[in-house]
């Protein structure tokens, strides 16, 4: 068989079987099947979709594909959690050090800030001196001693993905189900970890938008996980506003070790006990209500917060930040944003992605350099009642604003009703 035909398939709405996928991606990740040919093959996937075995088999090539890791040293008692990214997405650096120091051990590999979503190693290097690319025998006496490691990969894992991934990017078929759960789970699973979990974002700000798309998607990918015999839970949860008062590197790291502290209540501390509480199910049968009280016990008492000194210590960070925060240098103040009028305000988290990258706290190309100073910190939150005059939110940032100062604009509205957003929709 050729990739034409392979292709023509696809076009046609036929189902591929096991062998024509394996072949696709094994030929690509050689190097012989040029890239119109992919995209091609793409397109005709995104358009007739791919039934649940597709999705399984594309899954696995694109997971054979490339490195595996087995992390003897835990993976008995070992999860990994996954965002489908979201705007102010602070929750693996809150959930992390809460498990850990409820015994639940973490390697998490992660990745770098790309598109509208921060990327919690960018977010980590905002403090001075922590360290990101361990050696695998650093990540081995770490996991001993600290019981948590945040690094990049050491490992090429699911090759075939980045390949998939920068076409899909530029040929518009990036919100597919079958690719989205193929590019996950390939990733997700090159390490073995007993137990995933997965925070599928949904709204403005996520690629998911709505319930029977976000359901579909979340159900897929606990469909392989099963097939592979981890244990897996996805929460659908909402990303029509920022999650959390702060958006950045900096910020972000700030709001986490606040949060750890138990100084500041946010939605990004609701998520994290909800995932950290079915993780904790899935690994050690707690029941949900018995785990949400054991990880606000880890708030109260600081052991959470002092796990998190452990982690950056461990890595080289330098704790004065975590002890100290306005040890962080923050960009400029450059655009206060206040209330027109009185009543209820209503952020919408596309357009925070927007301003935050123009901020200079993301990046749209790889490599591009980022401001860990920038960003955005809210004064009041998605839902407050607020009076004219009120500083809703700062933005932080050393660039040209005026871009910034038109999104703004449409970035939020006072409302007079009260409104309420559900924060999660669904566990599956
Ligand atoms: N995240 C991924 O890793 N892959 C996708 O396709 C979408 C989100």
């Amino acid at each position: 068989m050729k990739i034409i035909d392979i292709i023509e398939l696809k076009r046609d709405g036929k189902m591929l079987s096991k062998e024509q996928i394996d072949l696709f991606i094994d030929e690509m990740v050689k190097g012989k099947v040029p890239d119109y040919q992919i995209s091609a093959f793409l397109m005709a996937s995104f358009i007739n979709g791919m039934n649940f075995d597709e999705t399984y088999y594309l899954t696995d090539a694109m997971l054979n594909s490339g490195e595996t890791l087995d992390i003897k040293e835990i993976s008995e008692n070992s999860y990994d959690k996954h965002s489908t990214g979201g705007i102010g997405d602070k929750v693996s650096l809150i959930l992390i050090p809460i498990l850990s120091a409820l015994g639940i051990p973490a390697l998490k590999m992660s990745g770098r800030a790309l598109g509208f979503t921060g990327g919690t190693i960018d977010k980590l290097e905002s403090i001075q001196g922590f360290k990101i690319d361990l050696s695998e025998a650093e990540i081995s006496s770490q996991v001993k001693s600290v019981g948590a490691v945040i690094c990049e990969a050491t490992k090429k894992f699911a090759i075939a993905d980045k390949i998939l991934y920068a076409l899909r990017d530029v040929t518009a078929t990036v919100e597919s189900i079958p690719l989205i759960a193929s590019s996950i789970m390939s990733k997700k699973l090159a390490i073995n970890n007993k137990a995933l979990i997965i925070d599928l974002k949904m709204g403005s700000g996520a690629f998911m938008k709505n319930i029977e798309d976000a359901r579909k998607l979340a159900h897929t990918m606990k469909d392989i996980a099963i097939r592979y015999n981890r244990l897996c839970k996805v929460a659908i949860t909402n990303m029509d506003a920022p999650l959390g008062y702060t958006i950045g590197n900096d910020l972000e790291i700030i709001e986490t070790i606040q949060i750890l502290k138990g100084e500041r209540k946010s939605k990004a501390l609701d998520i994290s006990a909800t995932l950290g509480a079915y993780v904790l199910k899935m690994l050690k049968g707690v029941e949900i209500e018995e785990g949400i009280r054991m990880i606000n016990e880890t708030i109260e008492n600081h052991t959470a917060y002092e796990k998190l000194i452990e982690i950056v210590k461990a890595q080289g960070g330098d704790i004065s930040y975590i002890k100290d925060e306005s040890k962080f240098s923050l960009s400029n103040k450059a655009l206060s944003i206040y209330a027109d009028s009185d009543g209820y305000v209503k952020y919408d988290a596309y357009k925070f992605g927007k301003i935050s990258l123009l901020s200079g706290c993301g990046r749209e190309k790889k490599n591009e350099k980022i401001d860990y100073g920038a960003g955005i910190l809210f004064n009041k939150m998605d839902g407050e009642y607020v009076k004219k005059g009120d500083i809703l939110y700062d933005i932080y940032c050393n660039k040209d604003i005026s871009e910034i100062k038109l999104l703004t604009q449409s970035a939020s509205r006072i409302l007079s009703e009260p409104f309420e957003r559900q924060l999660i929709y669904e566990v599956i």
